[in-house]
């Protein structure tokens, strides 16, 4: 049987040395600050935010909170991004997205100090997780798929890895990030043939598709370690994109949806917001 690689006691190691570099800071007199921006009242998002605030507080990060209509125009959305640009006490700011229809997102995404950018969404971080400088903050659900690996000391290094989807939040940085570990990485998509045949060479198989069941029994080697990100509302429940049922008994090692990634990106975000503070600091000094 395969090895339930579960996200609560990532986030809880991570949140442990948080607490400590929280302190160390205070000890400078800094207390860390998180902004969260929420348009509309979409369930998924509010659920975040109250584990987000709950993570806050328990790591001595404190938060302000930013909530729009559903409806909100663009020069509103820019006010409050540039209220998060110019107060001190914010060191991070997590924005939900996609923001509503009539809102230009690039532009918001833009007005965002760049070193308040804890989860990886201006040019300048991006460009960081690209280039593989380090500067700026990767996507905090991407940087949890290494922390998951991480943490139950799994070799990265010389790997065969596969990430399923392509987008500027999970795929592509989760990708740089394994190559930036010296992975051999390929990314599939949605026009990849034959994906089955691919994911069964991975060593290291991380799905972000957001397709209930892609991930299926032919996709696996008895060796595999997988990362299902996947989170899909079903008439039976929430599940990721792997078929964990199939994937029990023909990997080495599986993260469940839910229970897996989704329970360390919170813990993730905080560290971010941490760095943030910590980079700000010795700027300062
Ligand atoms: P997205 O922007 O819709 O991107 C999905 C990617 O999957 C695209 O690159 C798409 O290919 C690819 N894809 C779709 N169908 C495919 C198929 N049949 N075969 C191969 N590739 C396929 O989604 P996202 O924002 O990256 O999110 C992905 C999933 O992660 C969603 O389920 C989302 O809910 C979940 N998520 C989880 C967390 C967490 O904390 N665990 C956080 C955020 C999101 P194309 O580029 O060709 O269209």
């Amino acid at each position: 049987m395969a090895e339930i690689l579960y996200g609560r006691p990532v986030a809880e190691a991570i949140t442990a040395e948080l607490t400590e570099r929280a302190a160390a800071l205070a000890g400078s007199c800094v207390e860390p600050g998180l902004a969260i921006i929420r348009l509309g009242e979409n369930n998924s998002d509010v659920a975040y935010e109250q584990a987000a605030l709950k993570r806050c507080a328990r790591v001595g990060i404190k938060t302000r909170l930013f909530h729009l209509g559903a409806d909100a125009a663009q020069s509103e959305l820019l006010r409050a991004i540039e209220e998060v640009n110019c107060d001190e006490a914010i060191h991070g700011c997590l924005m939900f997205r996609p923001l509503p229809g009539q809102l230009d997102e690039r532009a918001a995404c833009e007005t965002l100090s760049p070193d308040k950018d804890v989860d990886g969404i201006t040019g300048p971080s991006m460009e960081g997780v690209f280039s593989g400088t380090g500067h700026g903050f990767v996507p905090c659900t991407a940087r949890s798929c290494l922390e998951i690996l991480d943490y139950y000391g799994i070799p990265i290094q010389g790997k065969r890895a596969v990430v399923i989807g392509r987008s500027l939040v999970i795929g592509r940085p989760a990708a740089m990030l394994l190559l930036a570990r010296d992975a051999t990485v390929t990314i599939c998509h949605s026009r990849t043939p034959a994906l089955p045949n691919i994911c069964r060479e991975a060593d290291i198989l991380i799905a972000a598709a957001g397709r209930p069941g892609l991930v299926g029994a032919g996709c696996f080697n008895p060796g595999q370690v997988v990362i299902d990100v996947g989170i899909n509302t079903t008439p039976g429940g929430i599940c990721g994109d792997v078929c964990f049922e199939e994937a029990e008994n023909r990997v080495r090692a599986v993260t469940p949806v839910p229970g897996g990634v989704g329970a360390v990106t919170t813990a993730v975000l905080c560290k971010h917001v941490i760095e943030a503070a910590e980079r700000r600091l010795k700027q300062r000094n």
